[in-house]
């Protein structure tokens, strides 16, 4: 399927509306918006009939591959299926329609779901207070951290060192570093966990702090949590939760039993928000009362009955973006959390667990498993046997795609070489698992039989193998008739030149 650009399908003319004829006295625009200001030609927008552009952008959205239209186990990110009833919650009038410029007293409602699902959170996570504040998982880390550095600022500490796993998420390293912190690394034991010995010789009285997910990005639970939690707290330091794998745990254990001081939550990975091309994102906060002082401004407090901003907060580290957090997406993830029910969470997590062993042990005779199971949420396997043939991760990753289902996270944790991160959700029923694993396995025995077959996928996508460098670093997203150059002049077919003046 391929589609052309809307400028292409113009006819000079055609219309998508129709006006009624002027019933109020003409007005010479002059006298509306004085000519220096305006357009000196018109714009160059195209003209099409309704039908047009509801065609045009309804074969545009199916050129992606969407959770709406197939599995899509892309590891550490949980795409899991979005319900529709969370789209019904959040077109109401009185969500949809206020705007945050609007006085406290008229938008009472939405802070009080606010302040409802802070409520939640904090029970789901074990903390004493939340901020819906960060836009996404990395910046919470970066909330996160200004907090743990405004505390020991406060007790008249400067440690400068951050200690993260070397399994751990690109935007840990990156977040640490964004809020003055040097990274120091931790290695993973032969097991796939922290090396419990090594983080005790790595930790001393310049560590701010460790970060963690647990799981970690093996989908392996961290077993010795409590012991690495007070080796870190008897030196000074805190400990940060990145809480973007909930989805195995929540409802089961809490980070804050866990020993932890700070935890993100990913709302559009565990709470189901609309994420990859399909909405914001939403990391809100969750700290123990130790912390509560630094939470941005404004926080969302109850009194009585009232629900209210309170700006009254002088060792906040201040606010982290404007306004208040991706308000729709609060709406959403209530949604899920009031549908499901608590029991109704903790299911969640022990099918996400389920489904993602299930897949794991039809897959680990075909692909190495580097390191051994039983997994929670996500698995990591190896590609290392097809590439031993020639056929690289990438290339079982592109081949995939022939078979209709998105690809898993790819080369990633950097510690497994040729690596290919499964993360199944709990959404998805058994006979798509089932035909994901029949497609993994297929693959397999192409790679053997026919490795040329794989190296080229895909071959039913609309658009081919793309040089990945090439298609980052030179985006050309114009469509072509199959067959004509890529490397004519760009921009030959744009619709016109810009008008002056704009
Ligand atoms: C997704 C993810 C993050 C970052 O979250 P964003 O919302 O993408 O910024 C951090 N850590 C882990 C383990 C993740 O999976």
């Amino acid at each position: 399927m391929s589609e052309h650009l809307i400028f292409e399908l113009s006819s000079a003319g055609r219309k998508g509306f129709s006006l009624p004829e002027l019933d109020v006295p003409e007005q010479p625009l002059d006298d509306i918006l004085p000519a220096e200001v305006r357009r000196r030609r018109p714009p160059n927008l195209p003209e099409v009939s309704e039908p047009t552009v509801v065609r045009h952008y309804t074969r545009l959205s199916q050129l992606n591959h969407s959770i709406d239209t197939g599995f899509y186990p892309l590891g550490s990110c949980t795409m899991k299926y979005n319900p529709k009833i969370h789209e019904v919650a959040a077109s109401l009038p009185g969500f949809r329609s206020i705007h945050p410029e609007q006085p406290e007293s008229t938008v009472h409602g939405a802070l009080q779901l606010m302040w409802e699902l802070q409520e939640l959170l904090k029970s789901i996570t074990g903390m004493d207070s939340v901020s819906l504040q960060p836009a996404a998982g990395a910046h919470g880390e970066l909330t996160g951290l200004l907090m743990i550095k405004a505390f020991h600022r406060a007790s008249g500490r400067h440690p400068s060192t951050v200690i993260a796993p070397d399994s751990a998420h690109g935007t840990n390293p990156a977040s640490a570093t964004a809020a003055g912190y040097r990274l120091v690394s931790v290695p993973s034991d032969e097991r796939g966990r922290v090396d419990v010995e090594a983080l005790r010789r790595l930790v001393n009285e310049d560590t701010a702090a460790l970060m963690l997910t647990n799981p970690n990005t093996l989908g392996l639970f961290e077993d010795r949590i409590q012991e690495m939690a007070s080796i870190v707290h008897e030196a000074g330091g805190l400990l940060y939760y990145d809480g973007a794998n909930l989805n195995a745990v929540m409802g089961v254990v809490r980070p804050g039993d866990m020993g932890f001081d700070v935890v993100h939550l990913n709302l559009h990975k565990t709470f189901t928000t609309p994420h990859g091309g399909g909405g914001p994102g939403s990391g809100p906060v969750a700290v123990t009362s130790l912390l509560e002082p630094y939470l941005p401004v404004p926080v969302v407090r109850r009194r009585e009955q009232a629900f209210f901003l309170d700006y009254d907060r002088p060792r906040s580290i201040g606010k982290m973006r404007s306004f208040y957090g991706n308000f729709g997406m609060f709406v959403r993830a209530y949604t899920y959390i009031r549908s499901l029910g608590g029991e109704g969470l903790a299911q969640v997590s022990r099918d996400a667990v389920l489904n993602s062993n299930y897949v794991r042990t039809r897959l680990n005779d075909v692909y190495e498993e580097p390191y051994a199971g039983p997994t929670m949420h996500e698995f990591v396997l190896s590609g290392r046997r097809q590439a031993a043939r020639g056929v690289h991760t990438r290339d079982i990753a592109k081949r995939l795609m022939d078979y209709g289902f998105h690809p898993p996270t790819v080369y990633f944790p950097l510690i497994v070489e040729e690596a290919l991160m499964i993360e199944p959700t709990e959404t998805e029923s058994i006979d798509t698992l089932d035909a994901f694993v029949s497609a993994m396995r297929e693959i397999a025995q192409e790679a053997e039989s026919d490795p040329d077959l794989v190296r080229s996928a895909p071959h039913v996508t609309p658009v081919g193998r793309v040089d990945e460098a090439r298609a980052a670093r030179q985006p050309d997203l114009r469509w072509r008739p199959p067959g004509q150059d890529h490397d004519e002049a760009p921009g030959a077919a744009t619709p016109g030149d810009a008008p002056e003046g704009v």
